[in-house]
């Protein structure tokens, strides 16, 4: 049978060049998690994607009771699920001021990490009824997250410090936004907000892997410098990035290559090493990474699982 995956995210960008990819070979069903439906609709014709390929389901990870509702809806659905691709991300570069998700977390960790770390969750479940041969869980990472490369090293850099920030749940009140307690800085809360993505991917790995047989893993997948991930940007960086990571860092990527490569993390069968971050040479060969000290700790990891399990409600 067609494999089912879910990938959020996938109205622009990554997401939809790895949804356009999976469903190009026809060995997938794309179950687009998205919270535009129209835009989606939009971008999974303007990429050709065949209908009988994808549905579209509304996701808005900026609230959990939306990522319930997913869940919810996908299971009446009744489509397996075989590989889930956590994707979708904002980043607000430029913002002076933090703005929160519908539970009151800070935005850019609220939705990329809180908000995927109770939507992975939930489906993991699912993933372990599927009987699919190779069953994944892919959180995507960032470069930025790793201080042990010189993108990790522009300022500001990731740092979750103590986590008091996110264990005063993130809410500005009468704590802090950030997950290390500091001031807010909307570049430094996604780099943090990437490093728990990270973390995550390797707790899973440890509480599940050889229980349930899935392979959990994330990745690089270059500088995708023309996604929409940068429209909050200036408009002078937005003019400037695409040419200095074409020919200054040579770390750009097409959003076309940057697809194939997630839609290889999901579906090759090479790929299937669990706790793994990969990433490609020049070349465009896949490689098992190393991370940054901070995305590596295994201490760090398991402090942000229990306390994200805490502010999102599982426990
Ligand atoms: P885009 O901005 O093009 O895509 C982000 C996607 O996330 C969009 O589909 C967006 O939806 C969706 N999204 C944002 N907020 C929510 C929400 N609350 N609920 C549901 N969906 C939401 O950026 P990219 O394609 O570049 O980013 C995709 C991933 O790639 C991210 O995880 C990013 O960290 C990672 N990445 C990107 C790199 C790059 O150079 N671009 C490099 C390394 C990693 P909508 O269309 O409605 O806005």
């Amino acid at each position: 049978r067609q494999g089912s995956v879910i990938v959020t995210g996938a109205s622009s960008g990554l997401g939809l060049a790895t949804a356009k990819s999976l469903a190009e070979s026809g060995k997938w069903h794309v179950i687009m998690a998205c919270r535009d439906f129209l835009k989606t609709e939009r971008a999974a014709k303007s990429v050709g994607m065949a209908k009988e390929n994808y549905t579209i389901m509304h996701l808005d990870l900026s609230s959990l009771d939306s990522v319930k509702q997913f869940v919810d809806n996908f299971r009446r659905s009744g489509r397996p699920l075989d590989v889930l691709v956590c994707n979708a991300a904002v980043y607000q570069p430029t913002a002076k001021e933090p703005s929160y998700t519908a539970e009151g977390f800070e935005l850019s960790v609220g939705t990329n990490h809180l908000g995927h770390f109770l939507l992975s969750r939930l489906l993991l479940d699912d993933l372990k009824q599927s009987d699919y041969p190779s069953k994944r869980l892919i959180i995507v990472g960032s470069i930025t997250g790793n201080t042990n490369t010189l993108a990790g090293n522009v300022p500001p850099k990731a740092n979750l410090g103590d986590l008091r920030g996110l264990a005063g749940g993130l809410s500005g009140l009468n704590t802090s936004p950030m997950i290390d307690g500091g001031d807010f800085d909307g570049a430094k809360a996604y780099k943090d907000s990437k490093v728990c993505n990270m973390l995550i991917m390797q707790e899973f790995h440890k509480r599940y892997h050889e229980e349930t047989g899935i392979t959990f893993a994330s990745l690089y997948p270059g500088c995708i410098a023309t996604t929409g991930l940068f429209r909050e940007h200036i408009p002078l960086f937005r003019l400037l990035f695409p040419p200095f990571q074409k020919y200054i860092t040579k770390g750009y990527v097409s959003e076309d290559e940057a697809g194939k490569r997630l839609a290889q993390v999901v579906s090759d069968p090479s790929l299937t090493k669990s706790g793994v971050y990969w990433s490609w040479n020049k070349t465009s060969a896949s490689f098992e990474n190393q991370l940054s000290e901070e995305a590596s700790n295994a201490e760090k990891a398991r402090k942000v699982w229990e306390i994200s399990e805490k502010l999102v409600g599982l426990v």
